[in-house]
Formats: C-alpha cells, structure tokens, sequence
C-alpha cells in the first residue's frame, strides 16, 4: 500500500521510508509542499505523512488545499516539539492525528496502521507478520515467500487475526467474525481449524493463549 511522505530533511525522509518499507508499505517521499500538493493531489495514496515545516509551501497549507480538493487519505501531521498551537491548527486543517518529532518509528509504523484501518484501507491490500503475507486483492497467502494453499475460511481466520495482530481474538469472537451467519461452528471447530492450519504455514506463526485465545503477534519491523 502507497504512502506518500513529505519531509524536506533527507535523513529523517530516509529513516521513515526505511522504516515504512520494512513495515511492508510502498513509500514515496517529496521534500517540498508543492511537489506534495501535486503528488497527494494527482495520485492514489492509502495514507500521507506530512511534515508541517516544508519549503515553497508549509505543511499545513498542503493539507488545506488537500481537504479543499477533497483528497481525503488520512494524513499524519509531524510537529514540532511543544507547538501545541501548530497541532491545533492541523487537526482544524484536516489532519487525521499527529506526532511530535522526535518520534520513534514503531510508533508512526503503529498510527498509520490505526488510520489506514480506521479508513478501511488495510482490507484491500496486503497485511504482515513474522514472516506471514496476506494479499486481501489477490486472495493468496504466503509465508516468507512461499505461496501456501489456504481455503477461504482459513483465509478470513488468517486475515482477522492479522487486522488485530498484537491482541488476543477469543475462540467466540473469531468464530463469529470469520463463519457467515448461518453457518453454526462446532464447538471444536476452530481448534481443528487453527491446527490445519499452523500446519500448512509451518511456521509458528499463530500463537496460543491457552483459556484466552490465539494471536498473531505485533511485528512492525517485518522481522521474524
Ligand atoms: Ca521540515
């Protein structure tokens, strides 16, 4: 999923991007306003982080002309320390939330990931973890690299475990978001099916909580 970055100070430009592509996000970066308000404003991206001290054209000002256009993506304000009023000003002009820099990367990694859920963007397009890819556009899984044979409903298990990795799910609530309604679980169905399937991924991928429930464990690095 494309995420534009806009920050005219190349080393953090580079280290976001870094940190963005490990995350398995495809990052773009422009280094002025203008080139942002074009770029944000001509082509499709899931997301925008944007710098509010920029040249030609301030960050805030990119970001009222966006909303203006009814360029909608979230975007993720980064702040000087201590300007609270510039923070004000950001979320009246559009912003979706906002980060006070210094800032640690997990932590944009982990706001992009809320917004772009929030937006429903993250359901089309590919999730990670440890080593697990789910392309939710082309229904097909693989673990690092490989290309695993998975049914739909190991598919919405998968994909439902990942859109809230870090959390443990209860057997109860998988059951409810992956079974269609009129479909009735047995008892033991998702123990089976869980079981299917960390044998399929051979990888440990899908953790037990045991009287909890399963997780698949929070991994914005990419790294197993
Ligand atoms: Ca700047």
């Amino acid at each position: 999923m494309r995420v534009l970055i806009v920050e005219d100070e190349a080393l953090i430009a580079q280290s976001i991007q870094a940190a963005l592509q490990d995350a398995g996000f495809v990052p773009e970066v422009v280094a002025d306003g203008e080139a942002a308000w074009f770029q944000g404003g001509t082509e499709d991206y899931s997301a925008a982080v944007l710098d509010i001290g920029l040249p030609k054209l301030d960050g805030l000002s990119v970001l009222r002309n966006w909303r203006q256009e009814k360029v909608n993506m979230p975007v993720i304000l980064l702040t000087a320390k201590g300007s609270w009023s510039e923070r004000v000003e950001g979320i009246d002009a559009g912003a979706d939330d906002y980060l006070v820099k210094p800032f640690h990367m997990e932590e944009l990694i982990a706001r992009l990931r809320a917004l772009m859920r929030r937006s429903g963007a993250e359901r089309h397009s590919q999730m990670q973890a440890k080593g697990l890819i789910l392309d939710t556009r082309q229904m097909k899984v693989s673990v690092n690299g490989a290309a695993i044979k998975v049914t739909p409903l190991e598919f919405r298990l998968l994909s439902f475990l990942l859109h809230n990795r870090g959390r443990v799910v209860s057997q109860e609530e998988l059951a409810s978001n992956i079974y269609y309604q009129d479909q009735e679980p047995d008892s033991n169905a998702i123990e089976v099916l869980v079981g299917r399937l960390r044998r399929k991924l051979k990888a440990d991928i899908i953790e037990t909580r045991r009287g909890f429930g399963y997780l698949i464990d929070d991994d914005p690095t990419g790294a197993a």
